[in-house]
């Protein structure tokens, strides 16, 4: 008789749980798995493919407009809300469905219920007596949206609620400025909604390259986006059919709806991890080693739970790696570099490798090659709004380090460019590359001159 009543326990059935279970499964292990919400997880329920559907919906008003340049005329024109998301939902349903499939199929044994861990080896189901044991455990239970701890935060919704609006709100405010904050006021802007976002930094989207922060805020306020850095909130009261949120200058700003977008902490709290002594980081992620082990050899855990990069394929690939590593007898490390990312705003930002700024600070010396232009599209639409490509190149080996594009699909041209990053392309390569013409992407293998930074003027601080 098996030892374990399971090879393999997994807890959450997202992009990470679900990969994890299936392929351990067809590697001939006897997989159980939990689920408390709903089977696909974040990333299909309430992240990427329902804002990306909902992204798709809000860029149509801007593409009627462009289209009238182009002899279409589009009078009359109304959009429904609740058609958009009744039909974002259905995906998203049907998504869900695959994905408990995608588990049936490999033979996994699925529980709709809240898991909890009782040991290194066992696990308890909130809708069962007895406790279950496994010989590895995987936890795969995601993150859950930050929300500030303010007067009237009661009142704030978050990304997740965004996903269940019966009506579209007149108008928003968006407390943080990541990418989903980015992303939402996009939406909600491309609809029509008035959007502030109340940030208290000075620029929005730490960490991505200063040209795409500054490229994309200057956009979005073209766009109609009241983007109010410095902007520290004090409280949030009701007030009429809305909300007034005050910040901490004494000014304050009237919206219908108030949402937080202030990041995602990890989903660690209350299933028992403290009590196995599994270690913990500062924000409660859990430590893992280069194969996703933790502290408590039985105990593996993959995706945003560990906080390494929250992105849905790191989840998928740290949950492959595990796999090979445990079940395939193939010792697997994640390698977390080169990892192309989107904002999906408008205009949409593609962003691979290092930013100028991260790149000064490990490089000796770096050349910076960008264009800023207005594409062909834009000539005949008179939509003034420019692309901003940008190469940022070790000087020493001519490797190109970071790659960083504002404008119409920039995601789906980073993608390709993450490929040659990673295989250590050089500035040389990218010039000796044919260009594709008349296209967006062929400005990247065009880019010929080093950009200089201005030179400082006479008298000015900077010159001192
Ligand atoms: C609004 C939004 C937009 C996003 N957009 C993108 C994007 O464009 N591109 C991208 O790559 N990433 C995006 N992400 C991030 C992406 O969704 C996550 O990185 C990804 O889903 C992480 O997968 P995971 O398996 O670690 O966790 P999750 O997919 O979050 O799955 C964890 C699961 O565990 C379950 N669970 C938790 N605790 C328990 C328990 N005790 N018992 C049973 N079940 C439990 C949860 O219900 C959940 O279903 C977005 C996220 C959000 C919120």
């Amino acid at each position: 008789m098996a030892q374990y009543d399971y090879d393999l326990f997994v807890i959450g059935a997202g992009s990470g749980g679900v990969r994890a279970a299936r392929l351990a499964s067809e590697f001939g292990a006897r997989v159980g798995i939990a689920e408390e919400y709903r089977v696909g997880g974040t990333c299909v329920i309430r992240g990427c493919v329902p804002k990306k559907l909902l992204v798709y919906g809000s860029r149509y008003g801007s593409d009627f407009a462009d289209a009238k340049a182009f002899g279409w005329s589009c009078e009359d024109l109304r959009f429904d809300w609740p058609t958009l998301i009744r039909n974002v939902r259905r995906e998203v349903d049907r998504l869900n469905g695959v994905y408990a499939r995608i588990l049936d199929t490999a033979g996994v044994d699925k529980s709709l219920t809240r898991a909890t861990l009782e040991g290194p080896h066992e696990v308890k189901l909130a809708d069962r007596e007895k406790t279950l044991s496994a010989k590895t455990i995987l936890v795969a239970t995601g993150g859950r949206p930050v929300i500030p701890d303010i007067r009237g935060k009661e009142h704030l919704i978050s990304s997740n609620e965004c996903f269940e609006l019966e009506q579209l709100p007149s108008s928003i405010a968006i407390i943080g400025a990541g990418y989903i904050s980015m992303e939402f006021a996009s939406i909600f802007r491309g609809l029509g909604v008035a959007v502030t976002v109340l940030y208290r930094g000075d620029q929005i989207l730490r960490d991505f390259d200063m040209d795409l922060r500054d490229g994309l805020a200057d956009a979005m306020r073209n766009r109609g986006v009241d983007l109010r850095m410095n902007a520290d909130i004090a409280s949030i009261e009701k007030e009429g059919e809305g909300y007034r949120v005050h910040l901490k200058s004494g000014d304050s700003v009237a919206a219908q709806l108030v949402m937080a977008a202030t990041g995602r902490a990890p989903n660690t709290s209350g299933f028992g991890l403290p009590q196995l002594g599994v270690e913990l980081g500062w924000n409660g992620r859990i430590a893992v080693d280069e194969f996703s082990k933790t502290s408590v050899d039985s105990l593996y855990a993959v995706g945003d739970v560990t906080d390494r990069v929250q992105l849905t394929p790191v989840a998928i690939q740290e949950a492959t790696a595990f796999v090979e590593t445990v079940f395939n007898d193939k010792p697997t490390p994640v390698d977390h570099t080169f990892i192309p990312t989107a904002v999906f705003s408008q205009p949409e930002i593609g962003t691979v490798g290092l930013s100028e700024e991260k790149a000064r600070e490990m490089y000796r010396s770096v050349d910076i090659y960008k264009a800023h232009f207005r594409p062909l599209k834009a000539t005949v639409s008179g939509r003034e709004e420019k692309i901003l490509m940008k190469l940022v190149v070790d000087m020493e080996s001519d490797t190109v380090v970071g790659c960083h594009i504002l404008g119409d699909d920039a995601a789906e041209i980073v993608q390709m460019a993450a490929i040659a990053l990673r295989l250590g392309v050089t500035k040389a390569q990218f010039d000796a590359t044919m260009a594709l013409h008349p296209s967006v992407a062929e400005e990247l293998v065009t880019l010929r001159h080093k950009w200089e930074a201005p030179a400082p003027v006479a008298g000015s601080d900077a010159a001192a």
